[in-house]
């Protein structure tokens, strides 16, 4: 994706910038406690939307005040109300990570068309990252949707705003398609990156299963890759899968030098990785190849 001009809300609808930041952290802090029903109850094939939310060790329904994002874990000293059982602490964090990350995109995104995309896109990898790291899964449930979506928005945005979303369009092979419409050139994009995020996946998984013969790889990462690499375009995605491997190499090592027989067997959920990499790559992924290109390449 490429921001060529950051839409403030100031200048599309007069409201001071400083709204915009504050409205941001607290639809980000609501959103962050939807994610904490879909992280607690997709992996459970349970539904989103009923019942409400209930204390799982006493089943007493959570009132709407003592629901409150971040502020009701805080004021309950993180324990239920009810029957004291303590309250995970990781429904605040999911809280408190959305509203900030939701204050970051708005600042890096603007008031514009693609801020809901990003949001959206935000709030799924958030999803994704947290499911992976507590189930070693990542559903189908979410990816697919996100897949779609993917291929939904590529295919209607350029009918309406110009390729300026879209970085892969300006970029080799698809800039060869310079003559056939937007829509086509941003269609191709799309599938050119999913199978160059859920293909390169794949491959990495069929060469660890053939070297060590084990199932390290299951396919929700390249189902999952699949789906931003649809989004992203083939070079922000590869950029993600990068960021998300280093990131999750240096983490790796840390976890077996900590541990007391080193088993280096040990399993990583890669999707938390992945998801890290995907975030930082919508983003900040287009000025991080443009700096790398010049720093590097070009000078
Ligand atoms: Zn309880």
């Amino acid at each position: 994706m490429i921001f060529l001009v950051r839409d403030s809300l100031e200048s599309v609808a007069g409201v001071p910038e400083s709204i915009g930041f504050i409205f941001s952290f607290l639809f980000g802090a609501t959103i962050g406690s939807f994610l904490n029903v879909v992280i607690h109850r997709v992996p459970n094939e349970e539904s989103i939307v009923f019942p409400n939310s209930a204390c799982p060790r006493c089943g007493n329904a959570i009132k709407a005040y003592d629901n409150i994002p971040i502020l009701s874990w805080m004021i309950l000293g993180g324990k239920c109300r009810k029957c004291k059982e303590p309250i995970s602490s990781r429904y605040p964090a999911v809280e408190l990570l959305t509203a900030l990350l939701f204050v970051l995109v708005y600042w890096q995104i603007g008031f514009g068309p693609f801020l809901p995309v990003v949001l959206v896109f935000v709030s799924t990898m958030i999803a994704l990252i947290f499911i992976d790291s507590e189930h070693m899964i990542l559903p189908n449930v979410i990816t697919y949707p996100l897949l779609g979506l993917a291929l939904l928005i590529r295919i209607i945005f350029p009918n309406f705003f110009a390729g300026q979303y879209v970085s892969d369009m300006n970029v080799w092979p698809i800039s060869q398609l310079s003559g056939s419409s937007p829509v086509i050139q941003s269609a191709a994009g799309a599938v050119l990156g999913a199978v160059v995020g859920g293909g390169f996946l794949w491959l990495v998984g069929e060469l660890w299963k053939r070297l060590r013969g084990v199932d390290a790889m299951g396919l929700g990462d390249v189902k999952m890759m699949a789906a931003v690499g649809a989004l992203l375009g083939w070079r922000l995605t590869l950029l993600s899968i990068f960021l998300g491997a280093f990131s999750g190499a240096l983490i790796g090592v840390f976890l077996i030098a900590r541990q007391k027989d080193r088993d280096f067997q040990t399993q990583v959920p890669f999707g938390i990785f992945l998801g890290i990499g995907s975030i930082v790559s919508i983003l900040f992924g287009d000025r991080l190849i443009a700096w790398y290109l010049s720093t590097f390449m070009l000078g």
